[in-house]
């Protein structure tokens, strides 16, 4: 049968068959709620409706400022689902830049949790597009006063619509949500997802050499919905049936394994600072998990020291995995192949240390300076290449120029990631050719913190690296030179970018030197800064 791969057919399909299985999520009020796929689906049609009624027609961008929980389940499924698209803005981000983001998504509505009041009211008057915000939550918690105008109520707008929203039927290759990624230099570019490429990474993602999830999974998503779709874990979770448990804004070890037992738990998923946290708090407590059989860590380098906690002393399994918002994210997942689990616990670590194999529907390829393949033997390493009907093809609104990169009459999408792959496909990443750092699974850019620092009046010249840092992996440091005779102290520079950034963005560090080395073209040869500040300890570390 000819029939359209909509994001509809998931909450249907959960509905139909799946219609008892749990969702279980720790409110922003406080409490934890629990309710079914069948009242999800039935809640999801009446907010569909209430968006109609507010206008917002095929294609257009509602924005969301949510955190992990059911609500935002719904409008994952509302919003899509009736032809709109779902724009998960991210609220760790500076309010100049959710401003920017919102304005270039032309977002039309905000949903926002609670928490984020504060954020809503900073943009409120400053965004150009958006006509109405909604507060995730009942008339009861309500804040009584808001600068918001005309502040609306989630459960109003739901509870005022009948439950006979029928899903429309369109073309598949629609948008269905709009994810924004500052992975890159320049402005924050956004990767739109279509209904079709969303369900076929669902079904990819589900397989048990990917996430392996099943309908006798309880799913714990650590990552936020605001990244990448939660991994595609909320679809997932609807095509397989899985019982659903979201963490809330509760995210430190104690309230993860809390929920992780009461709920009985047995995979999740997150970036390795926030397990870090939660090993931490296991260890310290003499407590173990009693139902978790599984944990994806990406995002980051999953370091083999916690792989060997979570496998050896509490029986959890790893999956180390690698992938990109503008991979939907799912490209590489590390599970053993039959001829590997004969290795013993040694060399099985170091497999598992590499980012893993493609997952069909995933092609990748390494190349050099010039374009030429190289050889996938595990030793030589090059800019790592993908294609694959969930890679996009380039960003929203053409923002960035075409970024495929063309060389064999098909388009390849340059990740920025330096790898290797071995004889048996697994891939390993190196190092990385973008100019970024990723703090605690969070980008910050480089580009800006230069710029601010370059503004300062004592300031000739200034570069912005990653240095390593324990638990957020990554941190950035300051690399400055001085005009001549002007006289700045670390703290002073640290000092001066308050308020003109987030203010987890401001560099740990900040060092002197005479001069930075400047490639041919005049460009700073960060590479070289790298390599000199490698064991550069942040006072902060
Ligand atoms: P994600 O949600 O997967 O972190 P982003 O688009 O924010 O998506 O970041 C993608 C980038 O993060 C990759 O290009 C790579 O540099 C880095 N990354 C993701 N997973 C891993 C991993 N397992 N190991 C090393 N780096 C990773």
């Amino acid at each position: 049968m000819q029939q359209p791969l909509l994001v509809s057919m998931l909450l249907r399909h959960a509905e139909r068959h799946h219609g008892e299985q749990e969702i279980v999520s720790r409110r922003v009020e406080g409490d934890v709620h629990r309710c079914t796929y069948r009242e999800l689906a039935q809640r999801s049609r009446r907010l569909a409706a209430a968006l109609a009624a507010r206008g917002v027609g095929f294609g257009d961008r509602v924005a969301t400022l949510a955190w992990n929980g059911y609500r935002h389940m719904e409008l994952y499924y509302a919003v899509s689902g009736s032809g709109a698209v779902l724009h998960t803005l991210n609220p760790r981000l500076h309010p100049d830049q959710v401003v920017w983001i919102a304005d270039h998504a032309e977002d039309q509505v905000l949903f926002f949790d609670l928490s984020f009041l504060p954020l809503v009211e900073a943009i409120a008057s400053r965004v150009k597009t958006i006509k109405a915000f909604v507060a995730m939550t009942d008339r009861a918690h309500m804040p009584a006063l808001s600068t918001v105008p005309g502040l609306l109520c989630y459960e109003e707008l739901v509870e005022a619509q009948a439950d006979d929203f029928a899903w429309p039927a369109f073309d598949e290759d629609s948008a269905s949500s709009l994810c924004y990624t500052s992975g890159t230099t320049g402005n924050p570019k956004g990767a739109l997802y279509s209904h079709r490429s969303t369900l076929l990474h669902s079904y990819a993602a589900a397989l048990p050499d990917s996430l392996n999830c099943s309908a006798r999974d309880v799913i714990l998503p650590v990552v936020p919905m605001f990244h990448v779709n939660a991994w595609g874990l909320p679809y997932v979770a609807c095509m397989v049936g899985a019982k659903l448990v979201f963490p809330g804004p509760w995210l430190d070890g104690r309230s993860l394994h809390d929920l992780f037992e009461s709920e009985g738990v047995t995979m999740s998923a997150g970036v390795p600072t926030v397990w870090q946290g939660l090993l931490a708090h296991v260890e310290a407590n003499g407590l173990g998990f009693s139902t978790m059989r599984r944990t994806v860590i990406g995002g980051s380098a999953c370091p083999t020291t916690m792989m060997r906690t979570f496998q050896d002393r509490f029986g959890v399994q790893v999956l180390h995995a690698w992938g990109m918002t503008e991979m939907s994210p799912v490209g590489t997942v590390c599970t053993l192949k039959a001829n590997q689990l004969r290795l013993d616990a040694e060399q099985r670590i170091a497999v598992q240390a590499k980012q893993g194999r493609a997952v069909f529907g995933v092609d990748m390829k390494i190349v050099d300076d010039e374009g030429h393949e190289l050889p996938h033997d595990g030793k030589a390493a090059g800019e790592l290449l993908v294609r694959g009907p969930w890679i996009i093809a380039n960003y929203f609104k053409g923002e960035g120029g075409d970024p495929l990169v063309c060389n064999d009459g098909q388009g390849w999408f340059p990740t920025g990631d330096v790898s290797t792959i071995d004889g048996d496909g697994f891939m390993q990443i190196t190092d990385r050719s973008k100019d970024v750092i990723k703090s605690g699974g969070e980008w910050i850019g480089s580009i800006d913190l230069e710029n601010i620092a370059m503004a300062h009046p004592a300031v000739a010249m200034a570069a912005c690296i990653a240095a390593s840092h324990p638990k957020w992996d990554e941190r950035p440091l300051l690399v400055v030179v001085k005009k001549p005779g002007a006289k700045l102290t670390r703290e002073e520079l640290l000092a001066f970018f308050d308020g003109k950034i987030a203010r987890w963005w401001t560099p740990d560090d900040v060092v002197f030197v005479d001069a930075i080395p400047l490639g041919a073209t005049g460009k700073m040869q960060k590479n070289r800064l790298r390599e000199t500040f490698r064991d550069h300890r942040l006072p902060t570390a």
